[in-house]
This record gives structure tokens, C-alpha cells and sequence, in this order.
């Protein structure tokens, strides 16, 4: 059993590259150079500085001691909200504009949903003096505007995709449209591990350096370099790719995947992709998402943006049918009251995503001597509001 994709851009019955035929030459240039720049050492040393000197890497494996008495098991938290740009995305950002850079492009384009990845491919584009324009639904940057006038001031040119329900799905149409038409010059930087083949694999390395760093910081904290568990929340599933990674054909480590119930699973409002979803196609691949019974794409709800997605990536929903990773949800309340309580306990207030990884620790059954790996995909500041609004603390 393999978790990785095939050389056709499987992962088991999900993943490929379903795509007009119009966009066939772009993903074909990346498909068949993306290997050979990832295995380049001259890549990879650029890369690895930026990451040390840039992101602020490796960042922290922090054993949370009073989370752990709480809880009742050895939880460790990754830092990644420790990151320059409060999360993960910077990760995949950064790999994706040397791998721009490489195939000779000089302007990117990418889609948002929230804005996080807007705002870490626009942070990326500034410090390479790329020209950056990013697709957004026009009603989600009413919804999000301080990372619509983040992106400005870092000199990205921010359109609002007009079509649909003008969220993240037309955004994503408006930037594919805009490929197609400039295709030699223009790279489209995707922000998860979804999109068509090889944009799942090629994210998943670039976030692999999170499983990297907690292996060999876990040998040095605790002489061994595997968990019991890994925790992270699934939106697309990049910071769970990315930390599941190099624990994947290690079957000691149970790996666990938190998905957003919203309101519940029944409500009608949430996006819990494993409980709801079937096959389908969107953005480009075969994977699992929530539809309805004549395939049209459901809206999905989430109290955080960012896991506020109708789809995960192929290799979670390989993960999914394989049972390699367990998936579990969290409602919004169950997320909200977890987010609290890291803040009280540990004093860091968590993004909203990862608080629903944090939630996740009330639903397993633990022994009091497993290690746990908790990944800490980003930082609450961005979600202030929210935390407020919801005013139980
Ligand atoms: C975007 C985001 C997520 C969800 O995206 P994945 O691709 O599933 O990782 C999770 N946490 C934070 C902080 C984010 O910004």
C-alpha cells in the first residue's frame, strides 16, 4: 500500500488532472519539470534558506505541560503559527515562486477564499519582485478586508471574480480563465493540496519540511522520533499533508484528521467533507466533495475561513478510504471553547482552524504516556473578531 501519488497522478481512485483542454500545456510544463527542480540541490538550498531566514524555521516543538495534565497524555505542540505570516501557507508560497522563478515565469496569479492565501502569495511575490494579481470572490472581500487591503499594501492588484455566488469557486474560475490566456509567462500559484495533478504532490512536499522537523526534534526531546499521534485540521489538507507526511508508511503513528462540523453534521451548515462528501470532480481532480444529489457543489459553512472548503485534497480522501488517517469533526462551539482554552492554559491564542485540531483532543482516547503531535497550523491574531463576536471567554 502506497500513500503517495502514482506516475498518473493517482492516489488510489482519487486525484488526476481534469482540466479544460485549453489549460493541458500549463499543467504539463509543471508535471514534467516539477520533480526534477524539486530533487535539484541548488533548489533545495535556496529553498531551506528562505525557510531558516525568511519563514523562521525549523519552528518549534513545544511539549504543552499544562494542556498535557488537562488532557491526560504527552501533547506537543508544532508551531507553525510561529511561521512569518501567522501560518503555514508560507511554506508552499515560498516553494511555488522558486519554482516559478525556475521555469523562467515573471508574474503570478493565485485565487482566495478568506485571503490567507492571498496574503502569502502576495508576502512572496513582494520579496521577489513578481507582479501578483489574485481572484477574489467580490462578496468574500467585503467579508475580509483587512487581508484584501494586506494584499494591496504588499503590491498585490486584488480582482473580484463577479460570477456565481462570487466566493471562492468563481475566484478559482476567474484565475484558471486567466492562465489560459497567459500561459507562457504566468504561473498560478494553488494554496492546498488540491487542483489538478501535480499541484497535490508538489504542495505536500513543500509542507513535508513540518513532519521533517518534528522527527528529529521528537528524537531530541523524547529519544525517538515518532508520535503516537499526529492532529491536524483539514480545510484542503496542506498542514495536514505536510505533517502527516514523513509518518505516512509508519503505521505506529495513528494519524488524525479534524474536519469543521459548523452548526453540526445534520444542519445542512458545515464542511465536513469525509461524513458528507462523495466523489466528484472539483478544482481539477477527482476527490470527495459535498454535492448535491445532481452534482452541484453545496456551500459549505464554517466559523473559520480557512477549513470553509466543499472538498479536501485526492491524498486525504485516499487517506479517508484506506482508514489510514482517521477523521474526525469539531462544530464551531466545540472549536471556539478549545481555542480558549490553549489560550488560558498555554497562553497562545490559536487560528480557528487549528483550534478545531486542538478540539479533537476531547474525542480520542488517549493513555496517559502517549505522545501526541498537535499541528498549531496558524495564529489567532487574523481571527480576533471572530473570538469576540462569539464572546465566551
Ligand atoms: C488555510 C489554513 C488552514 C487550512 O488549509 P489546509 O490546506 O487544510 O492546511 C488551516 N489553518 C490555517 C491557519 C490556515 O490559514
Amino acid at each position: 500500500m502506497t500513500y503517495q501519488v502514482d506516475e498518473r497522478g493517482y492516489y488510489g481512485k482519487f486525484g488526476g488532472a481534469y482540466i479544460p483542454e485549453m489549460l493541458y500545456p500549463n499543467v504539463e510544463e509543471l508535471r514534467t519539470h516539477y520533480l526534477d527542480i524539486w530533487n535539484d540541490p541548488k533548489f533545495q538550498e535556496e529553498f531551506r534558506a528562505l525557510l531558516r531566514d525568511y519563514v523562521g524555521r525549523p519552528t518549534p516543538l513545544y511539549y504543552a505541560r499544562r494542556l498535557s495534565e488537562a488532557v491526560g497524555a504527552q501533547v506537543y505542540l508544532k508551531r507553525e503559527d510561529l511561521c512569518h505570516t501567522g501560518a503555514h501557507k508560507v511554506n508552499n508560497t515560498i516553494g511555488q515562486i522558486l519554482l516559478a522563478r525556475r521555469l523562467g515565469k515573471e508574474k503570478i496569479i493565485a485565487e482566495t477564499g478568506a485571503g490567507q492565501h492571498g496574503v502569502a502569495t502576495a508576502t512572496v511575490c513582494a520579496l521577489m519582485g513578481m507582479e501578483c494579481i489574485v481572484y477574489m470572490g467580490k462578496v468574500d472581500m467585503e467579508r475580509q478586508r483587512p487581508n484584501v487591503e494586506r494584499m494591496r499594501i504588499l503590491g498585490a492588484t486584488v480582482v473580484p471574480a463577479l460570477s456565481g455566488n462570487m466566493t471562492l469557486k468563481d475566484a478559482t474560475n476567474e484565475a484558471m480563465r486567466h492562465w489560459i490566456n497567459h500561459p507562457t509567462d504566468t504561473h498560478y500559484i494553488i494554496g492546498s493540496v488540491v487542483g489538478p495533478h501535480p499541484y497535490p504532490d508538489m504542495v505536500a512536499r513543500f509542507q513535508s519540511v513540518i513532519s521533517e522537523e518534528i522527527k528529529m526534534q521528537l528524537e531530541q526531546a523524547i529519544g525517538r522520533p515518532h508520535p503516537d499521534w499526529v492532529i491536524a485540521c483539514v480545510g484542503g489538507g496542506s498542514n495536514a499533508a505536510g505533517a502527516y507526511y514523513h509518518y505516512l508508511d509508519d503505521v505506529r503513528v495513528k494519524l488524525v484528521g479534524v474536519e469543521a462540523a459548523g452548526h453540526g453534521l445534520d444542519s445542512g451548515e458545515s464542511a465536513a467533507t469525509t461524513a458528507l462528501g462523495r466523489p466528484g470532480v472539483l478544482h481539477g481532480s477527482k476527490t470527495l466533495l459535498m454535492q448535491t444529489d445532481d452534482g452541484q457543489v453545496i456551500e459549505p459553512y464554517s466559523i473559520s475561513a480557512g477549513l470553509d472548503y466543499p472538498g479536501i485534497g485526492p491524498m486525504h480522501a485516499h487517506l479517508f478510504d484506506t482508514g489510514r488517517v482517521q477523521f474526525v469533526s469539531a462544530t464551531d462551539d466545540e472549536a471556539m471553547g478549545a481555542g480558549i482554552r490553549l489560550s488560558r492554559l498555554e497562553g497562545i491564542i490559536p487560528a480557528i482552524e487549528s483550534a478545531h485540531a486542538l478540539a479533537a483532543l476531547n474525542k480520542l482516547k488517549f493513555s496517559k504516556r502517549d505522545v501526541v503531535v498537535v499541528n498549531l497550523s496558524g495564529r489567532g491574531d487574523k481571527d480576533l473578531e471572530t473570538y469576540i463576536r462569539w464572546g465566551k471567554y
